[in-house]
């Protein structure tokens, strides 16, 4: 069990600040997953947990020590990586049983072997146990790995893109397995992923970095329904959502957003002239007309078999609507789009953070 609490963590490769004074704080027992494209510092970050790469600025306590300059074997973390790093001359019992060689020097009290038969249970490993590593499948090699980790009795499990070696179908199946046992077992696991499928269906916190920084950190729920910012909004949800240049006006006290093809009415308010980038979700959006009102021309369709996805030029921007096939949309089609007024997010086009209504001040806020 262990709480991890990462304070203004850096770290810089030569002109490359790879993570930009990150802070996050662990609960004991959650899944919190590492979101974000490739390059964006994830790995780094996580390194920094498992104390194999040094920062250059900030702390990291666990459970409340200061585990900054701790050697990685000192921390009570466990890391498994994408390659599985498996020693190959070593059957899956060895391999499993590995961290404990060095533990038993220090303790002749351990019964390895039982340890061993033990995680392999909880993996379903048993039948494998004599085995080489390239006698096994990935999906069952990703699980030695998570074996060798789990051997340990570590408070925390740090998890680098271990299902990318996977193919698609092992990926959903191996996704629902790691789920399970994170349940099962209670511990804290962190989980880095450019994938936000396995993010949405894993983890019950979910942080979002771009460019070495932190965007929004919250459940799956609250970053795909709230996003902090156009990044967070794009980068989570597929097709992906629509963003629409607009810009803010009221009339007679109404306030409205208003583009090219872009109508959202926003209540009583005033606001004038601020240029906005209206957001909604492809399954949100419906054929017809209402109080919010998108007009474009279908541009493509897709068919995903139960549904359809159809992408509409609106204006200078792009649009996906979703529903169930046949939508009956044809390209060039021109097309009137409605949407629940709750379901429409507002960002603010110089920035791209998240701008929200306050009623109190008439207003809209960033
Ligand atoms: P990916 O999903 O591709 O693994 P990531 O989000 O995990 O990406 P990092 O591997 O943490 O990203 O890299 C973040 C940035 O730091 C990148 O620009 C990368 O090139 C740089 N970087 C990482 N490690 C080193 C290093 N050892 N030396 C120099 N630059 C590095």
């Amino acid at each position: 069990m262990s709480r991890i609490q990462i304070e203004g963590l850096t770290r810089r490769f030569g002109d490359v600040t790879a993570v930009d004074g990150i802070s996050l704080d662990v609960a004991d027992g959650e899944f919190l997953v590492l979101l974000g494209p490739s390059g964006c510092g994830k790995s780094t970050l996580l390194r920094m947990v498992a104390g194999l790469t040094p920062p250059t600025g900030g702390r990291i306590l666990l459970d409340g020590r200061d585990i900054t300059s701790a050697a990685p074997r000192e921390r009570d973390l466990a890391m498994v990586f994408q390659s599985y790093a498996l020693y190959p001359h070593l059957t899956v019992a060895k391999n499993i049983g590995f961290p404990l060689r060095t533990r038993r020097r220090r303790d002749p009290r351990i019964d390895a072997d039982a340890k061993v038969a033990e995680v392999a249970s909880v993996l379903g490993l048993e039948d494998l146990l004599d085995r080489r590593p390239k006698a096994l499948s990935g999906g069952q090699r990703q699980r030695v790995a998570l074996g060798r980790a789990l051997v340990r009795d570590p408070g925390a499990f740090l998890l680098d893109e271990p299902l990318s070696n996977l193919d698609a179908t092992l990926r959903t199946a191996t996704r629902a397995e790691l789920t399970d046992l994170h349940r099962r077992l209670r511990s804290t696991f962190v989980y880095v992923t450019h994938d936000q499928v396995e993010a949405m269906t894993m983890a019950t916190r979910i942080a979002v970095l771009n460019g070495g920084r932190l965007e929004q950190v919250g459940t799956p729920e609250e970053v795909y329904d709230a996003p902090a910012s156009t990044f967070v909004a794009g980068f989570i949800g597929s097709p992906a959502i629509g963003l629409l240049p607009a810009r803010l006006s009221s009339v007679d006290g109404a306030l409205r957003a208003v583009g090219d093809g872009v109508e959202v009415p926003l209540g009583a308010g005033e606001d004038h002239g601020r240029d906005v980038l209206v957001g909604v979700r492809p399954e949100h959006l419906r054929l017809g007309a209402g109080d919010v009102q998108f007009r474009g021309t279908v541009r493509h369709v897709e068919n995903l078999g139960g549904e359809e996805v159809a992408h509409l030029d609106v204006g200078a921007g792009r649009i996906a609507l979703r529903g169930p096939r046949p939508l009956d949309l044809a390209v060039g089609d021109p097309v009137a789009l409605t949407c629940d007024p709750a379901r429409v997010h507002l960002f603010s086009a110089t920035g791209g953070r998240r701008l929200v209504r306050t009623p109190s001040r008439d207003t809209v806020a960033a």
